[in-house]
């Protein structure tokens, strides 16, 4: 079954609001086996909504069409929905009362402008709003699904899960399973060349990759009749492509590489410290996102000069002056440093320069050394960064936790 979703409104159009409802719809209706075939915004105007309807119903079997609803002279989809398909729109009375009694508990008026919220498409299922006045409706024309949605995201999401999911869910009989694989220290294109065999799409579903945030992502889209022939070919996949990738996974799905670290620190009983220059605390603070971090993250403390590095964390003058803050023996010193101070099985360290500014031919911009201090001993890793200030300081993080992850795997 295939799907395309038709956002209404000029605010989208001109880019000042971002079309969060159509992601929101395309990721559920995937879940379904529904097929996202195309997603348009239009302006407010009856004869855009026409155009973009009487397309998607040479594309699609379902429609999703969210703005647009309420009392104001802009919001039109009803009325264009129902000219362009020859529906007669007519005024429900239990709505109409709904309506008057949502403003009569606000204590409000309702202006004479609302009751159009009252009236919809004579043959549609309309779907209640609980969480603002427009409701949203369904029907069924030419073995096409509209399928007509409020725009405030809340609202939509509300309505969206309470009827249109069950709705949908007894229309389509196949299941459908996905899988993220997400990888960090590897590019695209080489990962890409390592399950090369695998990528592409088949009569049973996809292999694909993805750039996500500092990392590449494989998704596995699996469809099937059973539950168990899906989750089956889900996981014969994913061991294939893992044999090529096993050094570079951190983690499935919406699971975090921080939530992940978390898990094994409390599974193995390790406790843990940070000590931070470039990035100021944001190793502790992304560790600390995670719940249940308490039973293992003691102290993080931030050494921004080279005063603080000495202070709280042990480093040598002497070092300092030798081979200055950014240096593997400096990161080396504060993870030891910090590690013996907290007194935690972990130390981490992270000292580089993150720029704009302070870059040398000897030490540029970019250049950051991390420090994982165990009991069997200390690794420093030197890293060569790219990006702005903020995004060197990202990588950063990332690196420091993925190598840590490895180390705890
Ligand atoms: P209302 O009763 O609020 O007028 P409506 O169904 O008429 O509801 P719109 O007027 O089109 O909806 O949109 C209301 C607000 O919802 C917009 O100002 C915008 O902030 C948000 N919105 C609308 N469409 C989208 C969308 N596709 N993605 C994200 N937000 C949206
Ligand atoms: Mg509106």
């Amino acid at each position: 079954m295939k799907a395309e979703i038709i956002a209404v409104g000029n605010e989208i159009v001109y880019g000042h609001t971002v079309n969060t409802n159509a992601s929101y719809i395309a990721q559920s209706i995937q879940e379904l086996g529904i097929i996202p075939q195309c997603m348009v915004a239009v302006c407010d105007e009856e004869s855009a909504i026409q155009e973009a309807v009487r397309m998607a119903m040479q594309r699609a079997d379902v429609i999703f069409i969210t703005g647009g609803l309420g009392p104001t002279p802009d919001d039109l989809t009803k009325e264009a929905v129902c000219h362009l398909l020859g529906e007669e729109l007519v005024m429900l009375p239990e709505e109409l009362e709904k309506l008057k009694t949502y403003f009569r508990r606000l204590n409000r008026e309702m202006v004479t402008i609302n009751e159009k919220q009252a009236a919809f498409p004579k043959k549609a299922k309309v779907l209640p709003n609980h969480c603002g006045t427009a409701p949203g409706c369904l029907f069924e024309v030419d073995g096409h699904t509209i399928i007509l949605l409020p725009g405030p995201p809340k609202e939509m999401k509300a309505m969206f899960i309470e009827y249109v999911l069950p709705y949908l869910r007894q229309k389509v009989d196949q299941v459908f399973r996905s899988l993220d694989i997400h990888c960090f220290g590897i590019g695209e294109s080489e990962l890409a060349s390592r399950i090369k065999p695998l990528l592409g799409t088949y009569e049973w579903g996809s292999v694909a990759t993805y750039v996500g945030n500092y990392e590449v992502i494989v998704r596995i889209v699996v469809y099937g009749k059973t539950e168990d022939g899906v989750n089956q070919q889900i996981a014969n996949i994913k061991d294939k492509i893992e044999k090529c990738l096993e050094d570079f996974v951190i983690g499935y799905n919406n699971e975090k590489l921080e939530e992940n670290i978390v898990k094994r620190l409390i599974e193995k009983g390790y406790s843990i410290s940070t000590v931070e220059s470039c990035t100021g605390g944001l190793v502790a603070a992304t560790l600390i996102n995670c719940g249940g971090v308490s039973s293992c993250f003691n102290e993080g403390v931030v050494t921004y000069s080279n005063e603080a590095k000495m202070r709280y964390a042990d480093v040598k003058e002497e070092t300092l002056q030798r081979v200055g803050a950014v240096s593997e023996e400096t990161a080396r010193e504060m993870a030891e440093g910090i590690r013996r101070r907290a007194k935690t099985q972990i130390g981490l360290s992270t000292t580089g320069i993150a720029g704009p500014g302070g870059g040398t031919v000897e030490k540029p911009v970019g250049l950051v050394y991390i420090g994982i201090s165990l009991p069997e001993g200390t690794e420093v890793y030197k890293l060569q960064l790219s990006g702005t200030r903020q995004e060197i300081r990202e990588k950063t993080v990332k690196n420091i936790l993925f190598k840590l992850y490895k180390k705890l795997k």
